[in-house]
């Protein structure tokens, strides 16, 4: 089976969060149960360069995509899979983030960067690709999130090629549903059909995401709990009543980690690798961390946060507890961006314990391995997490999560209740709500077990040796396609 996975991110190409991460792993997870992944993405500088420069082989040409020339280019990404380019200069050639300039603006043509990128993957999946004058379809395009989202939308409504190719879309997150002003859709070469109340209008504008979940012939999110939960108005955004319609065809898959990437045995980031059987190594990992944060040496625990600087994340709470957490002999270690609000109260906050918290305002993926490698518990106060990666990064590498009960938090987070403690069977903590007294709760209880070396240890190889692989989801996903496309 053929699929085409559309993106606006893939590890290593292109990441601002775990988007990438998944995009990235899914060939890889595919590959083993028969099913090929082209991944096509845009050609942003970093991706062309990947590429070696606009000498890459040039696959189609389009005189005009939606009104801007384009080439589609050939690659393959570092792991060996095929990867397809869009190089569209005038929407993509420029400095700056992936959807927003340096100074953090959405880019004002994004509704043009993005249904383009729908439209080529139509195309492509239609077999505008052709091989000694044979075109080369795919039998199911995969689109990710909103940036992704016209492509099932295309399919619909433009159908090209003989054969109908079939569409799935993933939410790896409701909250960003790609909005714009009514006056592009005129622009976005779709029929006058499209504008309606099941097809892409949303609000009186252009909905993207909405236009994808209401054309694609399945829906995924990346864990089952999330699947439940953006059936309610507190968690579907608006969006809620389209997937409660849809029910039948949406599908909770919990993401993987890439074992290639995240593998304290042979992680080329740490200076000493180690695995469940030699925790004792961490000791090592601990100090350097210390050492690059600035935090006064000891045995007590580090907490550590890797994340963005959002409400979602509930990184507006953090400040709040941080007293509660050096009172109750914790420290922190923090790498993050983004809410200026949120930057600025928790540098105020680490200024009043130097030696106790540091914080880096900053993305760097080398550094965030070495704090999964020398913290001791990752702190996830997330308000909704669809599925969330970096637990289950702290799970991998012993350093034990601390999580809201929420989304994929809740279902791959095995909470050290009593229970589960007698059974032997815990693998971080979990608390309710996301306030000041239930993280201050949750801090109390992970230092608590901390102080208890044997539970504790007990909890962090239980993690280390969980299975969180892409063997499960990987045939899940391929079992999906199969069925769309029988
Ligand atoms: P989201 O995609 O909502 O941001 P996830 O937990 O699914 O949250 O994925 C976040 C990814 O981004 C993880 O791979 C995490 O390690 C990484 N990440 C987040 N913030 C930083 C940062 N400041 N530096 C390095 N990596 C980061």
């Amino acid at each position: 089976m053929k699929v085409l996975s559309v993106a606006s991110e893939a590890v290593p190409l292109v990441k601002t969060g775990g988007l990438a991460d998944v995009v990235g792993a899914l060939p890889g997870a595919l590959a083993p149960h028969g099913v090929e992944m082209t991944t096509l993405l845009p050609g942003y500088p970093s991706v062309l360069a990947a590429l070696g420069g606009r000498r890459a082989k040039v696959l189609h040409t389009w005189d005009a995509l939606l009104g801007t020339p384009a080439r589609l280019l050939a690659g393959t990404l570092p792991d060996g899979h095929p990867l397809l380019v869009l190089d569209a200069p005038a929407l993509y050639a420029r400095e700056g983030a992936p959807y927003t300039d340096a100074a953090g603006i959405d880019w004002a043509d994004n509704w043009q960067r993005f249904a383009a990128l729908g439209k080529a993957a139509a195309d492509i999946a239609g077999g505008a690709i052709l091989k000694r004058g044979k075109p080369q379809g795919f039998d199911l395009v995969h689109a990710h999130d909103w940036q992704a989202a016209m492509a099932p939308a295309y399919l619909r409504y433009v159908p090209l090629g003989a054969a109908r190719c079939r569409s799935v879309i993933t939410i790896h997150n409701m909250a960003f549903q790609g909005w714009f002003a009514p006056e592009v859709f005129d622009r976005i070469e779709l029929p006058q059909s499209a504008w309606a109340l099941d097809g892409v209008e949303y609000h009186g504008g252009l909905g993207m995401l909405k236009a994808g979940l209401s054309s694609a012939d399945a829906i995924t999110t990346v864990s089952p709990t999330y699947a439940r939960e953006i059936r309610s108005s507190a968690f579907g955004m608006g969006l809620e009543g389209l997937i409660v319609e849809r029910g039948a065809a949406v599908h909770g898959i919990l993401n993987g980690i890439d074992a290639n990437v995240w593998n304290p045995a042979s992680d080329t980031a740490l200076a000493a690798p180690y695995s469940h059987r030699t925790l004792e190594k961490r000791r090592a990992g601990k100090r350097a961390l210390e050492a690059e944060f600035g935090l006064d040496e000891g045995d007590g625990p580090i907490f550590i946060v890797v994340s963005r600087l959002t409400w979602q994340k509930g990184m507006d709470v953090l400040p709040e507890v941080l007293d509660h957490l050096v009172g109750s002999g914790g420290r922190l270690a923090l790498l993050g961006s983004g809410d200026a609000a949120l930057e600025r109260a928790l540098i105020d906050g680490a200024a009043r314990y130097p030696g106790r918290i540091g914080i880096r305002i900053d993305y760097d993926e080398g550094l965030s391995h070495r704090m999964q490698a020398g913290g001791d518990a990752i702190l996830i106060p997330s308000r909704f997490e669809p599925c969330g990666l970096t637990q289950l990064y702290g799970l991998a590498y012993g350093c034990v999560p601390v999580v809201a009960r929420t989304g994929g938090l809740a279902d791959t987070v095995i909470d050290a209740n009593p229970a589960a403690l007698a059974a032997g069977c815990a693998t971080g903590i979990q608390f309710d709500g996301v306030n000041y007294d239930a993280l201050a709760a949750a801090i109390t209880r992970t230092v608590q077990l901390h102080a208890q070396p044997e539970i504790w240890e007990r909890i962090q190889k239980n993690g280390m040796k969980s299975d969180f692989s892409w063997e499960a989801s990987g045939k899940a996903y391929a079992d999906l396609y199969a069925t769309l496309t029988a």
